[in-house]
């Protein structure tokens, strides 16, 4: 019979994230999939009450915190030694965390020290003939494999974006089992001093947005006038962020011609670009303007539900079953009529 361990960290104020509710929301459905297990709740951060109240209510027979200013900050030796403590006083065979840089950072390590194993970037979860099995993306989300273990304690990571948030009512007091931990001066020797962040304007990546907003290559390239008109895509975009609020991504191509010392977009870095050697993200809806959908661009496309794209070219990749919708249309005269609408309509 498993025990389940919701692992989480909380946040600064003491609340939880909501990547954290999302694998309390995984944890639940594989203990109600797994007959006779138990649920155990694990919280560790500069305090853990407000955060256990708030998931009094999520079926879990037991609270455990570890807490205390040492925890605050994210550092992988405190971090692991918080954890370690709470899987070995949970007695967990099965262990359910968010995969935040925090946790993803320390987990694997815990895994080493309790004798487990680890899976990260784990999507799914659930039971097949009373054992468990979580759902795992390989080769940039081509593939897809069922993965189960034998091992325990099973150490596994949710990929945020991928669950449900778990949404109960708020449960009143519960009574939380502190954990001692005592850190030896050497896990001490790093320090947070501080944190720097771009202003919220600045900010183009936005997980949580709505709509993902991709640029491509074509913004930068000369248009029916001979002329490439950057400056003014620049405007364009960033005026269409501001009032969608929607997440940048951009194609690899558009990228790449920055570091190659062309004029490109001044807002964007690697860290937007989706794809095949970029990132996954997880929207609802997509827009891609000025990009030509190919393969290694659109592979990134793999979580994004509902597409439509911009593009010149009717022979595009979008217009072979890459997009729901394919606009056939110039980027810069539809997107200036989008800011106009979103103007009239705020
Ligand atoms: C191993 C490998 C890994 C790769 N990984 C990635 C990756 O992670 N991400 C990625 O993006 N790419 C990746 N690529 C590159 C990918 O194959 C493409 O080269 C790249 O995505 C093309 O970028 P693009 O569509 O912006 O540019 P282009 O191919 O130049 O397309 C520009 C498009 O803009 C259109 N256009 C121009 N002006 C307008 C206008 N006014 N209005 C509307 N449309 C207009 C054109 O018709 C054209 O379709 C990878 C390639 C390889 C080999």
């Amino acid at each position: 019979m498993e025990t389940i361990l919701f692992l989480a960290a909380t946040e600064p104020d003491g609340s939880l994230a909501p990547a954290a509710l999302e694998a309390l929301g995984a944890a639940r459905s594989l203990a109600a999939a797994l007959a006779g297990c138990s649920l155990t709740v694990g919280l560790q951060g500069p305090s853990v009450q407000t955060a256990a109240d708030r998931i009094a209510g999520c079926g879990a027979t037991r609270f455990l915190g570890v807490a205390g200013p040492d925890f605050g900050s994210a550092r992988y030796a405190s971090d692991a030694l918080a954890a370690e403590a709470l899987v070995r006083a949970s007695q967990a065979t099965v262990v359910v965390a968010p995969g935040t840089s925090r946790l993803s950072r320390c987990l694997p390590g815990v895994a080493q020290r309790t004798g487990g194993q680890a899976d990260t970037h784990v999507t799914a979860l659930g039971a097949r003939e009373s054992r468990p099995f979580v759902n795992r993306w390989y080769y940039r989300q081509r593939m897809e494999a069922v993965v189960q273990r034998t091992q325990r304690p099973w150490i596994v990571l949710i990929d945020p974006g991928s669950q449900s948030p778990w949404d109960g009512p708020p449960g009143g007091a519960v009574a939380v089992e502190m954990i001692d931990v005592t850190l030896p001066e050497a896990a001490r020797k790093t320090s947070v001093v501080g944190v720097r962040a771009p202003a919220a304007d600045a900010q183009t990546i936005r997980p949580d947005a709505d709509l993902l907003f991709v640029a491509g290559a074509g913004w930068t390239k000369k248009q029916a006038d001979g002329q490439a008109r950057v400056v003014e895509a620049e405007q364009i975009i960033l005026e269409f962020l501001k009032r969608s609020r929607a997440s940048l991504g951009s194609t690899k191509s558009l990228v790449d011609l920055g570091g190659e010392g062309q004029t490109v977009l001044s807002f964007l870095s690697h860290l937007n670009q989706i794809g095949q050697t970029g990132a996954t993200p997880r929207h609802p809806k997509g827009l891609s303007t000025c990009c030509h959908g190919e393969e290694p661009h659109t592979v990134g496309w793999r979580f994004i539900n509902e597409r439509r794209a911009i593009s010149l070219d009717p022979n595009c990749g979008w217009a072979r079953g890459k997009a729901d919708v394919l606009y056939v249309a110039d980027a810069f005269a539809v997107m200036r009529e989008v800011n106009r609408l979103l103007a009239a309509n705020a």
